[in-house]
């Protein structure tokens, strides 16, 4: 940096000289694309005609670097992943830094890579940013916002309206190694674990499997925060359809399973944010499977369980000995910061 110094200042944030060097020397050099070189107070992006997708989420992930990912790859793939679930391909993203002063440069600059490396990977540009620097302790090292553009063309899901007994429930991967490689990661746990973040861009495989069965998928959805068991139950409430899934089909790593045991965490509701579960027509589940395992980021998917007429509004797993269980909502916050 032209100040000579190796850390964020809160003069990084004050919108003068130091502002427009790390604008400049960092972002403008990692992200550099026609819409965000201008630096205007918008960027203008070329869409074609019909609708685009929306969305922001915030990342603030403890620790910031876990193993298979950091906070910028997380919050690239959190963004796009939001925009693929929902058929749109990723055009631009904005990207919203909330700095700590102190924060070591070297770990900015890494995270800033991370997130180049990330959208190259998609295809998709950050055309627009913000920086804001806070006090020493005001917040924890970093946290960055980032809200996407999607292009919504055919073949799109046809939505959760249309999902109905009968149809089938994939993964596309093991679930829960998100969560548990950032809780692993934690100082004050240490665990010596081989777990991996499933941190990764889902644009491509969505991409391949709605091409593949243009008219099978009914709905998808990310299974981020609240893990697989929330957004079963996000799907299932209120509906007059019920969701079984078979305990011996929801695929965990023995990794996985043995760290949960270990902290008394339910896998159920462990986040992903690399995995994407889809419910398709039981006349696509074949194709729409085999089309995900044939992606580097589905080999392993699954089908885990069906939509069912009863209980309605509910979902239930069958566990290994026949036996039912209820997977409920979970209440308040299982696992803080985990993305
Ligand atoms: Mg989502």
């Amino acid at each position: 940096m032209s100040d000579g110094r190796r850390e964020i200042l809160l003069a990084h944030g004050g919108g003068g000289r130091m502002t427009h060097a790390l604008v400049r020397d960092l972002f403008l050099h990692a992200f550099d694309n026609p819409a965000l070189a201008p630096l205007e107070d918008a960027a203008r992006i070329d869409v074609t005609s019909g609708s685009i997708a929306f969305t922001t989420d915030s990342f603030v992930v403890s620790p910031v670097v876990f193993p298979g990912g950091d906070l910028g790859k997380l919050a690239v793939c959190g963004t796009v992943n939001d925009l693929a679930v929902c058929g749109a391909r990723p055009i631009a993203l904005s990207a919203g830094f909330l700095l700590e002063e102190g924060l070591p440069m070297p770990l900015l600059e890494s995270i800033v890579a991370s997130m180049r490396r990330t959208c190259e990977e998609v295809g998709v540009k950050i055309v627009t940013g913000d920086t804001k620097v806070v006090e020493r302790g005001g917040l924890d090292q970093i946290f960055i916002n980032t809200a996407g553009i999607g292009v919504l063309a055919p073949p799109l899901p046809s939505g959760a309206a249309t999902v109905r007994p009968g149809d089938c429930i994939l993964v596309s991967g093991p679930l829960a190694d998100h969560g548990m490689a950032v809780l692993s990661a934690r100082n004050e746990l240490r665990f010596d674990t081989t777990i991996e973040s499933d941190c990764a861009p889902l644009w491509d495989l969505i991409c391949a499997l709605l091409a593949a069965v243009p008219n099978g998928v009914r709905w998808m959805r990310d299974p981020t925060r609240g893990g697989f068991g929330t957004v079963l139950n996000e799907l299932a409430a209120g509906r007059d359809f019920g969701i079984e899934i078979e305990e011996a089909a929801v695929p965990f790593r023995p990794e996985v399973r043995a760290l949960s045991e270990i902290l008394g965490i339910d896998p159920l509701y462990v986040a992903c944010e690399g995995r994407v579960v889809v419910v398709v027509e039981p006349g696509s589940a074949e194709l729409a499977l085999a089309t995900m395992r044939s992606h580097p980021l589905g080999r392993e998917a699954t089908q885990t369980g069906r939509i069912v007429c009863d209980p309605a509004g509910r979902v239930v797993l069958r566990t290994r000995i026949g036996g039912t269980r209820i997977v409920e909502v979970p209440s308040g916050e299982q696992l803080p910061r985990i993305c």
